[in-house]
């Protein structure tokens, strides 16, 4: 393979360096390196981080090509800067054998944009009763460190006991989609202020944070790792605050749209705006920020959900839940975190690739920018100033909550180990 020379880019937004990658790999991380014959990219004012890793992304393959497959939704993870997707297991069938998350590992591989590490379910056919071949996936040539019933809460405590308890054996964790079903019946957005004045069914604050307190105690009390997925209320960064200040094993992630988003949008009936956990509150936002910021809250992750026009485009109450994130994400964290001072490009580093990669236990990502490492990297342009357009999205779908609006920064290039995925904001 070729070189290529990163010119003149701000390391983690620190010091100015060049960074020559031979191969795989970064050969020298140094000042004024001779170019000789590799490929000189200039990234003189621009950002160097190592690749994005998301733990929370819906691929949709095998089952709904029609909304995503694993080729278009790891070309829009590079669009991001992402180098590696963790792909959540509602699938069609669900990732619930050793044949289905190897089926999803195979098809990341050839896709050749971004890896992708599936998520093996919790529970067979996510319905929460019998638990899924945890060790078979985690033995499988998938090796599945993390298991999820997303879109679906574990609500069972006994069965989140087991699964807790049987993961621990090979350091895997348990991915929690937080929300006691009983309680969000009906549930159509968050209740509040805003519900009951447009008379939409209610998704209460303690519907997550009464599972959550649940699990960080369950956690604790096998000894084992939880991860929470998607916090979305106050309520829940200080359960999670409480659950750390003991030591005990949890992690959490928040995903952009709750950085940036409240339940006001709902006023405007747009399914688009609908999304499971809802858009909270001002304060709920507020607190997710400091959260994120004090590291209450690990890392973002997308929860990337990706769904075809007919099941977005309708009345509010029958549309789906989710939202597309991947193409988006580093801008909104730009927005909400840096360019409001919250945290500086190194803690964008470490909340959206090296926090994430050690939940994983994912291997070569969210490495340290610096000699003999595997070359994920990602080059961002922060003073870059775009309008959301998603008819240029790489995704296959198109629900994006930011169409129209202005976001800082773009990544303009992408590299899986030393192959540009992404040159000058285009697929390569
Ligand atoms: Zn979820």
């Amino acid at each position: 393979m070729s070189k290529i020379l990163i010119r003149g880019a701000k390391v983690l937004g620190g010091e100015v360096r060049d960074v020559l990658i031979d191969g795989t790999v970064i050969e020298r991380v140094d000042t004024d390196i001779d170019a000789g014959d590799a490929t000189v990219v200039a990234a003189e004012g621009q950002i160097l981080l190592p690749g994005l890793v998301d733990l929370h992304t819906h691929l949709r393959e095998p089952g709904r090509e029609d909304s995503e497959t694993v080729l278009t939704g790891t070309r829009a993870a590079a669009i991001g800067g992402f180098t590696a997707v963790h792909a959540m297991a509602n699938t069609f069938p669900v990732a619930d054998t050793a044949g289905v998350v190897e089926q999803v590992w195979r098809l990341g591989r050839e896709s050749g944009y971004c890896d992708v590490q599936p998520v093996g379910a919790v529970t067979v056919g996510l319905e929460g009763k019998q638990l899924a071949e945890l060790g078979a996936m985690h033995d499988s040539a998938a090796g599945v460190r993390v298991f999820s019933d997303d879109g679906k809460c574990v609500d069972d405590a006994v069965i989140m006991r087991r699964a807790l308890e049987y993961v621990k054996a090979f350091d895997g964790v348990v991915a929690q989609h937080a929300q006691e079903p009983r309680l969000t019946e009906g549930a159509q957005m968050n209740e509040g202020i805003v519900s009951s004045e447009l008379g939409l069914g209610g998704w209460p604050a303690v519907a997550e944070e009464s599972i959550i307190a649940r699990d960080v105690l369950l956690a604790a009390h096998v000894g084992s790792r939880v991860h929470i997925c998607h916090l979305s209320t106050a309520g829940s960064v200080e359960i999670v605050r409480w659950a750390k200040s003991k030591g005990w094993n949890v992690t959490a992630e928040v995903t952009p749209h709750h950085l940036l988003l409240t339940d006001e949008l709902v006023r405007t009936y747009d399914p688009v705006y609908k999304v499971n956990p809802p858009l909270r509150t001002e304060a709920d936002v507020l607190a997710l920020r400091e959260a994120l910021a004090d590291g209450t809250i690990d890392c973002v992750a997308t929860d990337h959900a990706p769904h075809p026009h007919e099941d977005k485009d309708c009345e509010w109450a029958a549309a789906a839940m989710g939202m597309v994130g991947l193409e988006t994400a580093l801008s909104v964290v730009q927005q909400t975190m840096v360019d409001t001072g919250l945290i500086d490009w190194a803690g964008v580093a470490d909340r959206m690739s090296v926090r994430p990669a050690q939940i994983g236990r994912l291997a070569g990502h969210g490495r340290p920018v610096s000699a003999g490492e595997p070359a994920n990297l990602t080059l961002v342009d922060p003073a870059y100033r775009g309008v959301v357009d998603p008819a240029g999205f790489a995704s296959r779908s198109r629900n994006t909550p930011y169409q129209g609006r202005e976001l800082p920064g773009r990544v303009t290039h992408t590299f899986l180990r030393g192959r540009a995925t992404v040159v000058d904001g285009n697929l390569a």
